[in-house]
Order: structure tokens, then sequence, then C-alpha cells
């Protein structure tokens, strides 16, 4: 399926048992509301047929929050709600965000139709949980792997690295623990202090809680080492696949530019082509009561749509196309938006080895990874 009709469904569920101190999502911690709220997104995908028309998903992801805490007859009501709207292309990928914690469910989830599951493990370490507020411990992450292992057939891990005290030998047995569990996919991802999180507010009091830049490249550079002498390829920053299928699709449609419908409290979708039209970003009400308010009230979900320019699209799709290895797509790039990148910056980052040409393609050296958003954001004319 190419870039230009593939199209996903992303359905964000907002609620978390339990808020991480270092994360800065749209999330919420439960207050009962929940079957409220899924009557509100079957609704709201509905609304969202009417514009997207009849157009086969090749994706939908069920992100947060999380949404392992929705039953499994949340999970297949909406998967069979959208296979009745949009119907689905044959290989296409049914994917879920999980708490080690909901693992019971996870055989459940595979029956009702989820085929990849994204297991929230973070670290193998017990202290290591501990230090970053998660509400698993290491036994409980182990077995997850193992219970997803034997419900879907694609499981990828995330792992958080860079947290402050911590060594690459330490990194190394982290990552050495979840390659030889047997999962296809890995996203390691650096350890940010974000403002407004309980990790920002701790470092504003002088605290240290991750490794400055410099020194997680380091980390960067021997998790791109260790998982491909496992096999894997790192096929987008943060992503490594042990092959092409066991890439995430989903997460594809976002670094390729191509359309995605955002259901649920704060979920972003994008929709169409400059050259084709126009493309829209829209934004849904953040606020779970607001958002059932405004599906209930007749509207859809969404609290602000804006009609991209051409210089708008370009700026994403460079920002985010530059992620994947196989690199920016120049040729589509005009194609889709009539414009190009900066090609005097481009120059100048080749001659520094930051970038390189590869026929129609500029893709990010390894040096250039280092640097990620300096670099792309230079491409933006
Ligand atoms: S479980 Fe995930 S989404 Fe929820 S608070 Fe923790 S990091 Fe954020």
């Amino acid at each position: 399926m190419s870039e230009d009709t593939a199209l996903g469904l992303y359905i964000h569920w907002p609620y978390c048992a339990r808020i991480c101190p270092y994360c800065d999502f749209n999330v919420y911690r439960p207050k009962g509301a929940e079957d409220v709220l899924r009557a509100a997104i079957l609704d709201d995908m509905a609304h969202w047929r009417e514009r997207t028309g009849a157009r086969a998903l090749t994706s939908l992801h069920f992100g947060g929050g999380t949404p392992s805490l929705m039953t499994p007859e949340a999970i297949g009501e909406v998967i069979e709600a959208a296979d009745q709207l949009w119907g689905f292309t044959a290989d296409a990928e049914r994917g879920l965000e999980a708490n080690p914690n909901d693992r019971a469910g996870f055989k459940a989830f595979a029956g009702a139709g989820i085929n990849r599951l994204s297991v929230g493990v973070q670290s193998f370490q017990g202290g290591v949980l501990e230090r970053l507020g998660r509400d698993h411990g290491a036994d409980t992450a182990r077995s997850a792997v193992d219970m997803a292992l034997h419900s879907v057939p694609e499981v990828s891990l995330d792992l958080i690295y860079a947290w402050d005290g911590q060594t690459l030998e330490m990194w190394r047995q982290e990552l050495d623990t979840a390659l030889a569990t047997g999962v296809g996919h890995l996203s390691p991802y650096q350890l940010t202090i974000e403002q407004g999180t309980a990790f920002g507010k701790r470092a504003e009091r002088g605290e240290k809680l991750a490794l400055e830049a410099d020194d997680a490249a380091a980390f960067y550079e021997l998790a791109d080492e260790i998982a491909s002498r496992a096999g894997f390829e790192r096929y987008e920053i943060s992503n490594h696949a042990r092959s092409p299928a066991a890439q995430s699709r989903h997460n594809r449609l976002y670094w390729e530019g191509a359309d995605w419908i955002g259901v649920g409290p704060g979920a972003h979708g994008r929709l169409g082509r400059h050259s084709t039209g126009g493309r829209i970003g829209t934004e849904a009400a953040r606020r779970p009561g607001e958002y059932v308010q405004q599906v209930k009230s007749g509207r859809w979900g969404v609290a602000e749509l804006e009609a991209l320019s051409a210089e708008d699209e370009r700026a994403e799709r460079i920002l985010m196309g530059i992620r994947l290895a196989e690199g920016l797509d120049l040729t589509r790039l005009q194609r889709a938006t009539g414009l190009g990148i900066d090609e005097g910056e481009a120059e100048r980052m080749i001659a520094a080895g930051l970038l390189q040409r590869q026929g129609d393609r500029i893709q990010l050296t390894r040096e250039g990874q280092l640097l990620g958003d300096a670099v792309s954001m230079a491409l933006v004319p």
C-alpha cells in the first residue's frame, strides 16, 4: 500500500492507573466514565467516516494513556466498528500499547482482533522501574513479554535509557535481556525531563534525573550496535526491527506523511495532500469530559481543524521523513507539496558529514542522527 492510499486510525485512550513522573502525554486517572468515553469514540468514528469516504484501513492503533485498561470487549467493539465503517486491508496492523500489569488480558485482546502489542516494559530491573516511578516490577515485565509473545504475531518493547546513574554496562545488560526475549521490535527512548511533570518539578529544584544529551549519545550508539548484532535494523531514529514485517506500519504513516484519523481526547489527525486540494490537521478536544460533550452534541470530536499550507506540509514531511533510515524522498516531497528542501543547507550539511544523498533521497548519517532535529530543521527553508 503506497503512502498516498494508506489510511490509519488512531484511538487515544487517555486513562492510566498511575501517572508516571516523566510523562507529559494527555493522560488522566480514570474517574469511572470509561463507558461514556467508549461510546463517544464509537460515535466520533462514524463522524470521521463521512470525512474520509470509503477507504480501507491499513492500520488501527490504540495508544494513550493506557489502552490495555480497556476491556477486551471494548477493544473488540472499536475494531468491529472500524471494520464496518471502513474495512481493513488484508494485511492491516491492529496494534495496542500495553502496560505489563494488564498482561492477563493479552490473549483476549488478540481474540478481539489485535495482532501487535507494544509492551511498555521500560526496564527489566526492579530498582530502575522504581526510580522511573513505574507501577510494575521486573517479574511482571518478563511475564508480560512472555504473554505477549504467546498471544500475538508481533511484539514490540519500549525501553527507557539515559536516566542519571545509568552506566553503559547497565544499558548493555538491559538490551541483551530485551533482545533475548525473542521480540521482533524494540523502541529505546531517551529519558527527557519535560516541564510540568513530576520529574520536571524535581529537576527545577536542582535534582539531576537524566543524563545530558552528550552523555546519552553513547547509549544511543550502543543500542544501535547491540540491536544490529542481534539482526535488527534501525529503520527509524528510535525504532529497531528484526525484519520489515516487524516494523510498525502505523507509525510509518506518521513518518511518511500518509493519512490518519485521530479519535479520542487530544488525538491528532492528518488527511489529504496540498497537491490534491489541501491537507488538514486536526486535534480532538483534549479533556475527556469536553470531548464527550462535543461528540454528544452531535459534532465530531475535533476541537481544532487547520488547513495546512504547502509550507506547513513541507515542514512536517521533512521533520518526520528524515527520521527514517531510508531517508526523505525528495520526489515525493515535491509531488505532495510542490516544494523542496533548502538545498544550500543540505549541501553544507553533506559537506559536514551530517547528511548523505542516495538517488532521490536524503538521509541522516550516524553523526546527523545524534543531532536529530537540529539537522532536519535546517532543511526547512
Ligand atoms: S503509563 Fe505511559 S501514558 Fe500512562 S502515565 Fe505512564 S508513561 Fe504516561
